[in-house]
């Protein structure tokens, strides 16, 4: 029996005023959809202690549509999966994963829905120059390689920038793509200095460019928010500033899927610690934010890029201290927490530290420990 991957693509795409009407049309009758069963739900809970789940939506939305007939102008799959979503916040919700859904309000700019792929709704043309959308027919798309397998659905985003693009979920065996490792062993520490150390002594740091947009963006950031709400300055700045997020986050994304191939390729195992991302999101400034939405991205891009090499990536829990601990005789030094020690020597074995190579090193020893004792 096959096993199946699931891989996302995003590519650019060049819907003409027509198709962009008619996806924010989809877009707003989303949201409708959205607010209106979030709504009757709470309704239903709140009056008569009743819960309604999605089959019970999706059977109310074909009334919903007499009522109002508009509806059919929207994408029927991307209304259902509107209320998928909406099933899976009240899961998360009851989990206690997350607070209570809350209404969606009209964005003055972007959009995003997801659709499904039914009875080849969404396709490539031959020649692949055009992708076929529900409702919006054939889109001018812009394919730097060919889709490698079957359309499961597809995202349609429009950035702030004003630019559209189009996220695939593709299905693919999996005995059709898996490729070779080179068969290394490595623990990888994450760091801000460098972005990542291994065992090795190998260091990769971040792209240098990157902090002079970073930088820029601040500066830009400041600007905006001085100038008037709502003013035609304003509006100007804020594609500014928009397009530069955007070129930001292409920039990382690029880095991130190199180095992540690289790493994949690599390694036969490969360990990291497993970051609580949840909770340094919580730290406010900018730079530590983008390294900490970084780095989670990098995790899952590994995580599928080695499964597709046949490797393995195993986490390290976060409570064994990797930092403080010698890797030759087991020393623990809990002066070594401050991130401003790069060196240590141990007071045991007097052995000397490079402090993110020694953390590498210990992950690796204990993602190995952790292997053999599940196996
Ligand atoms: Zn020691």
């Amino acid at each position: 029996m096959d096993e199946y991957i699931y891989l996302r693509y995003q590519y650019r795409i060049y819907p003409n005023d027509l198709q962009k009407a008619k996806a924010q049309i989809t877009a707003d009758c989303c949201r409708f959809i959205h607010n209106y069963y979030l709504n009757l739900r709470s309704l239903a809970w709140r009056t008569q202690h009743r819960s309604m789940n999605y089959n019970a939506c999706a059977n109310d939305l074909k009334y919903l549509k007499l009522v109002y007939p508009w509806l059919a102008q929207a994408d029927s799959m991307a209304l259902q999966e509107e209320l998928k979503d909406l099933q899976r916040s009240f899961e998360n919700f009851w989990r206690g994963d997350a607070s209570y859904p809350l209404y969606h309000a009209k964005k003055s700019t972007g959009l995003s829905f997801r659709t499904r792929n039914q009875s080849d709704g969404i396709r490539i043309s031959a020649d692949n120059r055009y992708i076929h959308l529900p409702k919006l027919g054939w889109t001018k798309i812009r394919l730097s390689r060919q889709v490698p397998g079957i359309i499961e659905n597809a995202t349609l985003i429009q950035k702030p920038s004003g630019k559209y693009f189009v996220s695939l979920t593709v299905k693919i065996a999996s005995s059709v793509v898996t490729k070779r490792n080179d068969g290394n062993e490595h623990g990888l520490d994450l760091g801000l200095k460098s972005f990542y150390i291994l065992d090795d002594g190998t260091k990769k740091d971040n792209p240098k460019y990157l902090y002079r947009y970073e930088n820029k963006l601040v500066r830009e950031q400041r600007r905006l928010s001085r100038m008037k709400k709502g003013s035609s300055n304003w509006r100007k700045q804020k594609l500014k500033v928009a397009r530069l997020h955007e070129k930001i986050s292409n920039t990382r994304h690029d880095f991130l899927h190199k180095e992540s191939t690289y790493l994949a390729r690599k390694c036969s195992l490969l360990c990291i610690e497993d970051l609580n991302i949840a909770g340094m999101t919580k730290n406010h400034r900018l730079a530590r934010s983008i390294s900490d939405v970084s780095w989670s991205k990098f995790i899952s891009m590994l995580e599928y890029k080695m499964a597709l090499h046949g490797g393995m990536l195993v986490k390290v829990p976060r409570f064994y201290a990797s930092t403080q601990t010698c890797h030759i005789c087991g020393h623990k030094e809990p002066k070594t927490k401050a991130l401003s020690i790069r060196k240590w020597t141990c007071p045991e074995c007097k052995a000397m530290h490079d402090r993110d190579v020694n953390a590498a090193i210990n992950i690796l020893s204990k993602g190995q420990t952790l292997l053999h004792s599940v196996a």
